[in-house]
């Protein structure tokens, strides 16, 4: 509770103060873009990343399982050359087996000379240790010889500020029972303030990050009304009714749902935007893959 407190005044550059910062009208509005939005197991769309775009910028919030990372990246106009930031949660392979191969594919494109910069990780210690160890044991040395010279991983402490994108932002330990995993809250160029809630239900601890955020990025695994069928309390996930309480409660501004069952893709944005608004009367997103959002 202490360090709660303590910390306080350190997160103000991520904690709400205000509207109206705008300093002129020509700056350029910063994109969301949601590479994938299922849950681990999904085979029907991607698994839960996305992209927040600054300018010319752009930060990389997890990977999902894989190389279609790489395919998700090229739908959407995203040069991995410009991908200078990523930001790991936690290890589960969900998360974590999509940025080895953006790392890789980062690496061979320094050794072409087609990467120019360098590419930078943020995470917990634990997840980044986790990355290093998959890389160097499944990709060759002169991809490997990156690490910690131009591919550099930072490793965050708890409530720590660190800059993506051109954009301040902070990470926090989400308090998960599970796997150690950050979220992120981010202050937008307009004076808006995002927060990543991660893909487990919200802790107490996040509270400071989280609430009266104009942005709330929020697991609902599926819908209330599904729980039998799909059993979110037993895997430690929520529903979309959850997930409005929380953003009632949290007083945000817009809530935005992820990581999500992909057995109801076809009527999820509305039905679980139906349940989300029963308690939270702001605006509710429940993007499909590849879906693009101005901030
Ligand atoms: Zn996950």
């Amino acid at each position: 509770m202490a360090f709660i407190m303590g910390s306080m005044s350190e997160v103000n550059d991520c904690v709400n103060t205000g509207h109206g910062t705008m300093e002129d009208s020509g700056e350029q509005k910063v994109e969301l873009t949601m590479l994938g939005t299922g849950n681990a197991a999904v085979t029907r769309c991607y698994n839960t990343c996305f992209t927040i775009r600054n300018g010319g910028q752009v930060l990389l919030v997890d990977g999902g399982g894989g190389n279609g990372i790489l395919a998700r990246l090229e739908q959407a106009g995203v040069a991995l050359a410009d991908v200078h930031d990523v930001f790991l949660t936690h290890t589960h392979t969900d998360h974590i087996f999509g940025v080895v191969w953006v790392l890789r594919m980062v690496a061979q494109a320094m050794n072409a000379g087609k990467y120019s910069g360098k590419l930078h990780i943020y995470g917990h210690g634990e997840g980044l240790l986790a990355l290093e160890t998959i890389c160097r044991l499944t990709l060759p040395g002169k991809v490997c010889r990156h690490i910690h010279d131009d591919i550099l991983l930072h490793g965050l402490a708890d409530g720590e500020a660190f800059m993506a994108a051109g954009m301040s932002a902070r990470a926090f330990d989400i308090g998960s029972t599970k796997a150690k995993q950050y979220g992120f809250c981010m202050q937008l160029p307009d004076g808006q303030r995002l927060c990543c809630l991660g893909d487990e239900p919200f802790n107490e601890r996040a509270d400071v990050y989280a609430r009266g955020a104009d942005w709330l990025l929020c697991e609902a695994f599926c819908l209330y009304a599904d729980r039998e069928r799909f059993k979110p309390y037993e895997k430690h996930h929520s529903t979309a009714l959850d997930a409005g309480r929380l953003a009632a409660g949290l007083e945000v501004r817009n809530l935005l749902l992820y990581h999500t069952e992909d057995k109801t893709l076809p009527t999820r944005r509305e039905a679980y935007s139906a349940e989300a608004a029963v308690h939270f009367l702001g605006s509710v997103y429940v993007p499909e893959d590849m879906e693009r959002l101005s901030l």
